[in-house]
């Protein structure tokens, strides 16, 4: 660990904070803690799957004490964020599935990375490789799914814990950054490491959703589906904060879009995990910087990312308009005010 002595003596302990970021079907809060507000955001996410994995949510809640009573232990670098539940109505109602049975480990938009296997689609493979019609009628048709896709956008890496396999394995899509944290959590943690889940295909999977993003993204089974493992556990979390430098990507300022613009790589996983090209178009603008804020311009709608970055909530928004705000910003902006980036 790299704690209190690199903070040196005079400094506060990182700011542990709580924080609701939106709801479930039902209306039950998805809610967690982060421990520092470094600029490498690392989620511990569990109990996806309610009720039948409900010592996940145990994990999450021990892992909650036991940083809220250590925060010294995270790096200045890092945010470390731990959620214990992103399925409360399914672990209330003892169920897998959320409160109108989908599945929301099916139910994320997985069709933009390389892998054609991992698509999304309705008619999925569940636990014990029964095939049931639990991917949700469209992809992130439920609001636990829509609460993921913007909690974990700016994210470095996540954790997303499951039960039980006993193995660890990372997206599905080869991503150098998941099979680096996959293979550091296992040897940490005692758990077996799997290239991938390899008892039936998971489609719609948050893991392969978050790796398709760049976000490193690994999925730890524990060994049962009764005990917490803490022990385990936290033994591979301190792993993954100490060697934070290799296992958590630093948030990457620019990134190749599709059609050759460059754009923050923020504004760029909003615009690919909100739907691409089939609901904003292409980018037909460079990043203009203004004011502290970096917009690009769709031909349908245009972005701008906040002042406040990493650090927001919210730090992508949203309007319409593209090409005839982007027309009217050229007719009155001299060419200097605007640059590729
Ligand atoms: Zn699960």
């Amino acid at each position: 660990m790299p704690p209190a002595a690199s903070r040196g003596a005079q400094s506060p302990p990182p700011p542990v904070v709580e924080l609701t970021f939106g709801a479930s079907l039902q209306g039950r809060p998805l809610s967690g803690t982060r421990i520092g507000v470094g600029p490498r955001k690392l989620f511990v996410v569990a109990n996806t799957h309610g009720g039948p994995e409900a010592n996940t949510y145990q994990l999450a809640l021990a892992l909650q004490e036991y940083f809220r009573l250590n925060p010294d232990e995270v790096p200045p670098e890092v945010s470390l964020y731990i959620v214990p539940t992103v399925n409360p109505d399914g672990l209330a109602l003892g169920t897998r599935f959320n409160s109108r049975g989908v599945d929301l480990n099916r139910n994320m938009d997985t069709n933009f990375d390389d892998c054609p296997e991992n698509d999304w689609r309705t008619t999925v493979e569940g636990a014990y490789g029964y095939v049931s019609d639990t991917g949700g009628p469209f992809v992130e048709s439920e609001p636990e799914s829509q609460v993921v896709r913007d909690m974990v956008l700016d994210a470095s890496a996540v954790i997303w814990l499951h039960s039980s396999g006993g193995d660890v394995f990372p997206a599905l899509c080869e991503h150098a950054a998941s099979i680096a944290l996959a293979q550091a959590y296992a040897q940490a943690s005692g758990y077996r490491y799997d290239r991938f889940w390899i008892n039936y295909n998971i489609t719609g999977g948050m893991h392969d959703w978050a790796g398709a993003l760049g976000i490193a993204s690994i999925t730890p089974e524990l060994a049962t589906g009764t005990e917490p493992e803490l022990a385990a556990n936290l033994a591979a979390v301190q792993a993954v904060l100490a060697n934070y430098e290799r296992l958590l990507p630093a948030p990457s300022t620019t990134i190749e879009a599709a059609s050759g613009v460059e754009m923050p790589a923020l504004l760029w996983r909003y615009w690919r995990a909100h739907g691409g090209p089939d609901w904003f178009g292409p980018p037909i603008s460079p990043v203009v910087q203004s004011n502290g804020r970096a917009t690009i311009y769709f031909a349908e709608q245009h972005l701008v990312l906040t002042p406040e970055g990493a650090d927001a909530l919210q730090p992508v928004q949203r309007a319409d308009g593209g090409q005839e705000l982007w027309t009217e910003y050229l007719l009155h902006a001299p060419e200097s005010a605007y640059q590729l980036r």
